[in-house]
């Protein structure tokens, strides 16, 4: 019966999303990426990033650096040849009792910010060959502690931004949790909750008004684990989460996309797991920041 469970859900990502998937190889490595079109419903991690980097008051060039490394993943993303994808790279789905169920979005995390052999100035054109690096899920198999250590702060930046992507996803219910048992809406009506995330974002509602004014961080430490934390808090099957509240209050609501649609109740709580973003974007900032000395801009 689990099996059977098991193979509904992988049958149902896989017909509906990967749709939105083509393969490509860029001509800069022999890494294969993802490459996804850019969607409405792609929840806008930028403006997450934006209010995280604010909070460290990081000049204007490197917060718009940090940002667009944490767009990149919804665009591009190491490759269907790692058997990696959009839908198990960008969720870390539980059931009740914590028993996880699908993907590995701390893996991503991790692997992006620290690299399986650190720094490596002898790196060969085709990393990917290495074979202790084949199942490393950093972006073209690179890492932010590589080009920090290599003194090239733009890039480690850059990765930073990239890797935050994946804990603001797992902030988000239907990126944690697991549709079954009955709860198949919040595979089914994802893409409509991030339509109405996007429409009352930096409008309709500004959801993110509220976490911009919040002044709190969440302390990451280790970075695999510490996602893990805040996909559990964000479960729909977590009693002591956030999740179940927002989800039961978009579904009372009719499942709403419109700008300033939903109940107040929705909206307050809505606030609350944006600003749950924020804090995990902020944490990891700083940890990257801390970890490798890189508070002073870097002169050119
Ligand atoms: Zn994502």
């Amino acid at each position: 019966m689990k099996i059977l469970l098991v193979l509904v859900l992988v049958l149902s990502f896989c017909l509906i999303l990967p749709v939105l998937a083509v393969t490509e190889s860029t001509a800069a490595s022999t890494a294969t990426v993802n490459k996804y079109k850019e969607n409405a419903f792609n929840f806008d991690h930028q403006a997450i990033t934006k209010v995280a980097c604010e909070f460290w008051s990081l000049s204007e060039e490197r917060t718009k650096n940090i940002m667009l490394g944490s767009r990149m993943p919804d665009i591009y993303q190491r490759g269907l040849s790692h058997l990696f994808n959009q839908q198990w790279s960008h969720g870390l789905l539980y059931g009740k009792n914590r028993t996880w169920r699908w993907g590995d979005a701390n893996e991503d995390f991790h692997d992006n910010l620290l690299g399986t052999k650190g720094i490596d100035q002898n790196r060969n054109s085709s990393p990917e060959d290495e074979t202790e690096n084949l199942f490393h899920e950093g972006w073209n198999n690179g890492s932010a502690d590589q080009f920090y250590l290599k003194d090239d702060q733009t890039t480690g930046d850059w990765y930073l931004g990239y890797a935050s992507h994946f804990i603001e996803d797992v902030t988000i219910p239907p990126h944690t949790t697991s549709p079954f048992p009955g709860r198949l809406d919040i595979l089914y009506h994802h893409a409509s909750f991030e339509v109405w995330l996007t429409n009352n974002l930096e409008k309709g509602h500004r959801l993110i008004d509220a976490a911009a004014l919040d002044n709190e961080y969440y302390i990451v430490t280790d970075p695999s684990e510490d996602l893990k934390r805040a996909a559990w808090n964000s479960c729909y099957w977590n009693e002591e989460g956030y999740g179940k509240e927002v989800w039961d209050n978009y579904v009372s609501d009719g499942y709403p996309t419109k700008e300033n649609s939903g109940s107040p109740e929705l909206v307050k709580n809505a606030k609350n797991m944006i600003t749950e973003a924020v804090r995990w974007s902020r944490g990891t900032i700083k940890w990257g920041l801390d970890q490798y000395n890189q508070w002073t801009d870097q002169q050119k």
